[in-house]
């Protein structure tokens, strides 16, 4: 792994100094507060550790789409109460992210204070990753710290800008999300297998190119292993199916072979002619003999037999997308019955397990596992794009 400066890299006492530190606080809100503040606890290890070393932290993050402009409704004054009740402190708001009210705030906190700034988004240079902005932004600051792996895949100035201007640092979360990703895909032990399902293969095209040249073993599920098996001639009835992709599933399972990647199909599904929990046309059968008026809604039984002992023979494993649709019962069934064998081989100790993406967070929290696995990451468009191979600006800045 590319070497990056993290918290241990910090003098002990860091009186004096002010942290510029971009978080996640993009958090879901129901009425008035937040309905989950995952992200928030999170970032509470770094935030404390900085305000411990005696520093004054200042948060620096975005809430909602306010494209360059102030909009009330999405100051991050809203998430204040939150924050504060998740951190266990007190934390001074600022209406501004540069200028002399800033100055003036940090005037008033005292060392190992903590400060919140209004949304970054709502100035133009933010997006722009204008150097101007990032200047003056950067002006208030002695060290930065980036521990929010969910935006790196943006090269904003909050994320990738500041990096360049101050002595920039990865905090806790972001360390803990860049070693599980490469002890994922980076430097993994093999073999290494990959679960891809979820929906459609239109919007994973770039994950599976890239993950065929890196993996020993490709096991694809959900709806995209419809359009593969549609590749291979087999009828999937009136199942969701790209059959425009057919080529493009054929160049990738040829790109498997030639890389000495195994694709992994399943040769059993389970179909129904409606879909709707427990339908009456509920079945399982063999590949080759779904209808022309049923809908294969999940991978079956064999297939997930098949799968375990394949993830037996595996050192590590990574996971994106749901086998089947796993929201409507009993199309769950797969994904369950898979992810509770990654999390048991995960505890035995003879699996590194990595899974990101939202539904597939959904489904293993579905199936009781989310925290035997040895990372889930919620990052979900920064997550895809490593899966995708992509360089994530904001982690590259911290690289240099
Ligand atoms: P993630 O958010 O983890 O990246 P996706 O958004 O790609 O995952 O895919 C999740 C969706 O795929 C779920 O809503 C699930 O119902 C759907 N899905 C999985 N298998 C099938 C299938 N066989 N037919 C239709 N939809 C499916
Ligand atoms: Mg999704």
């Amino acid at each position: 792994m590319t070497q990056f400066k993290t918290l241990d890299d910090l003098p002990a006492d860091l009186s004096g100094k002010v942290a510029l530190v971009r978080v996640d606080l993009n958090l879901p809100m129901d009425g008035g507060s937040a309905s989950d503040v995952t992200r928030v606890e999170a970032a509470k290890p770094t935030i404390l550790e900085l305000a411990d070393k005696g520093a004054k932290v200042l948060l620096l993050a975005h809430y909602g789409r306010p494209k360059g402009q102030r909009h009330s409704t999405m100051s991050t004054s809203w998430v204040q109460g939150d924050v504060e009740e998740v951190i266990g402190r007190e934390i001074m708001f600022i209406p501004e992210v540069t200028g002399p009210v800033v100055e003036q705030s940090i005037g008033i906190l005292g060392d190992g204070d903590i400060g919140l700034l209004d949304n970054v988004r709502f100035w133009p240079g933010e997006e722009a990753n204008d150097a101007e902005f990032a200047k003056a932004v950067a002006a208030h600051g002695d060290l930065y710290v980036n521990d929010a792996f969910s935006a790196a895949h943006r090269a904003h100035a909050s994320t990738e800008g500041l990096a360049h201007l101050l002595p920039a640092y990865a905090g806790r979360a972001m360390e803990a999300e860049l070693k599980a990703l490469d002890a994922a895909l980076g430097n993994p032990e093999t073999p290494v297998a990959a679960v891809v399902g979820g929906a459609k293969v239109s919007s994973k095209l770039d994950v599976l190119t890239n993950l065929v040249g890196k993996v020993q073993h490709l096991i694809i599920g959900g709806g995209m292993a419809n359009t593969f098996l549609a590749a291979r001639g087999v009828d999937v009835g009136k199942s969701l199916c790209e059959h425009d992709l057919t080529d493009t599933a054929n160049t990738i399972m040829d790109q498997a072979d030639h890389a000495g990647c195994t694709i992994h199909l399943p040769y059993d599904v389970v179909v129904a002619r409606e879909f709707a929990a427990n339908p009456s046309s509920l079945r399982t059968c063999n590949v080759h003999e779904v209808g022309t008026d049923e809908m294969i809604l999940d991978i079956g039984p064999q297939a997930v037999e098949a799968l375990a002992d394949v993830l037996k023979t595996c050192r590590t494993l990574v996971w994106n997308g749901p086998l089947g649709a796993f929201e409507t019962v009993p199309f769950d069934e797969a994904t369950v019955a898979l992810a509770k064998t990654a999390a048991a081989l995960t505890q035995d100790g003879s699996l590194v397990s990595v899974a990101g993406g939202g539904d597939t967070v959904a489904a293993l929290a579905h199936a009781g596992v989310k925290d035997d696995f040895t990372f889930v990451s919620t990052a979900g468009g920064a997550f895809l794009e490593w899966m995708e191979g992509k360089n994530l600006p904001g982690v590259a800045a911290l690289e240099q």
